[in-house]
């Protein structure tokens, strides 16, 4: 169970995973106990004038899990649902996304309570500032990086850059990632979530001797990461048959047009009113007949109550924490392969990784560099899991943890315990 302080659905999750990993890798028990909870959390108040003249005071949150392997890094939220222990829990599988695919970087999550939708520019700028004010001495290039998440964007990115910098008392680019091209980006951020959980079905296909011409997926999320999956699905050839977003979703076992639902929905902001498809409810999309089932949205999406009904052959986990423990049972005896978020989803971190590198050295690649690297990565730390499920017996979640699970314990035991 999670410690006290951190408890939430979400960490109890995370550290029950841990615990099966663990348990599978018979981990040194000093070693499990001290990774069962994050090195330091910080919450702060986020007092933010609005644009009535009121202060409101948002709560803001960074934990910091684990740094063994190098700086902190993972992404800031926004949400109304963050609180504590949701962070941690993403905090932890940063940790593990990190070191699996062979990263020098810890794990971190950040965020705010708050609903990015219903706040003004200037709302969230001066909310964005003054939270990255308040962690301002917890974060640093080569301490702690954040980077975007759900609800924030290239935008807040370059926000935090500033704020930062402006305390520095000069540009500090390496400080975040996501940020936009002009300010020290790097190419291929943007896409990199979606494209890698592309590069990786790509794999599983290959695995399982699937014809992805002849595939069909549906995608639920239609942000950074499912818009993109879908995008990148549909160009390879797949049949793109539902996409769903927080207004509802639209079916067609035809195909769906991808590219002009992307369109509509940059110009509309959401899916809402899209006139192609029929409508589907988020939790019908789940159980649609496909091949490929992509939630690339919120955590806790398939549980108990809805497993049993899915009809995917392959569940590529977009989101983080899609899948809730008693789902991965189910899934299990369904024999649904399921590609576990920490490798779907890892391209994010990935190309966050090489845009910190191209800030650090100030020398820039281009996008062929930026893909022909990713691919690389998540090809080799694919074959990695699939290795050890096959060999080990357990499902790619497993094997993935014990991976991630087992560099971050081996660099512990080399350094020790300072005291
Ligand atoms: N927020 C993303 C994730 O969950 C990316 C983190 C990063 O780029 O640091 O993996």
């Amino acid at each position: 169970m999670a410690t006290v302080e951190w408890r939430s659905p979400a960490s109890e999750m995370a550290v029950k995973q841990l615990e099966v990993a663990a348990e599978r890798l018979n981990l040194d028990s000093n070693v499990a106990v001290r990774l069962r909870r994050p090195d330091r959390s910080l919450i702060v108040s986020v007092p933010t004038r609005m644009d009535d003249g009121r202060v409101h005071v948002f709560t803001g949150y960074r934990v910091q899990h684990n740094d063994v392997l190098g700086p902190f890094k993972g992404g800031i939220r926004y949400h109304p649902d963050v609180n504590l222990g949701e962070v941690s829990a993403l905090a932890m599988w940063m940790t593990w996304k990190c070191s699996l695919v062979g990263l020098p970087l810890g794990g971190a999550k950040g965020g705010v309570a708050c609903d990015p939708m219903q706040l003004s520019r200037a709302e969230l700028q001066a909310m964005t500032r003054r939270y990255t004010a308040e962690i301002l001495n917890f974060i640093g290039p080569e301490v702690d990086v954040p980077a975007p998440d759900m609800g924030t964007n290239e935008q807040v990115m370059a926000w935090v850059m500033d704020t930062y910098s402006q305390h520095k008392g000069h540009a500090v680019p390496e400080i975040v990632t996501g940020k936009p091209l002009d300010i020290g980006g790097t190419l291929g951020r943007r896409e990199a979530t979606g494209r890698g959980l592309t590069y990786i079905i790509i794999e599983a296909a290959g695995h399982l001797g699937m014809d992805l011409s002849r595939a069909t997926a549906a995608v639920q999320g239609f942000g950074n990461v499912g818009s993109v999956a879908a995008k990148e699905l549909a160009d390879l050839g797949v049949k793109v048959i539902g996409v769903s977003d927080q207004s509802g979703g639209f079916y067609d076992e035809a195909g769906l047009p991808v590219h002009r639902m992307l369109e509509y929905a940059a110009k509309n902001r959401d899916l809402s009113g899209c006139p192609y498809g029929h409508p589907v409810s988020n939790e019908d999309l789940l159980t649609l007949k496909c091949d490929i089932l992509v939630p690339a949205a919120l955590g806790m999406q398939i549980t108990g109550r809805n497993a049993g009904k899915l009809r995917c052959r392959v569940l590529a986990e977009g989101a983080n924490g899609p899948t809730t423990l008693d789902a991965d049972e189910i899934l299990r005896e369904k024999e649904i392969f399921v590609i576990p978020d920490v490798l779907a989803n890892a391209g994010g971190v990935i190309v966050s990784y090489f845009e910190w590198v191209q800030d650090l050295q100030n020398f820039f690649w281009t996008e062929a560099e930026v893909n022909k690297r990713l691919r690389d990565i998540l090809s080799r730390a694919f074959q990695e899991v699939l290795k050890v499920s096959l060999k080990e017996k357990v499902d790619m979640r497993l094997a993935a943890l014990m991976i991630g699970v087992s560099r971050v314990a081996r660099a512990m035991l080399w350094r020790g315990l300072y005291a």
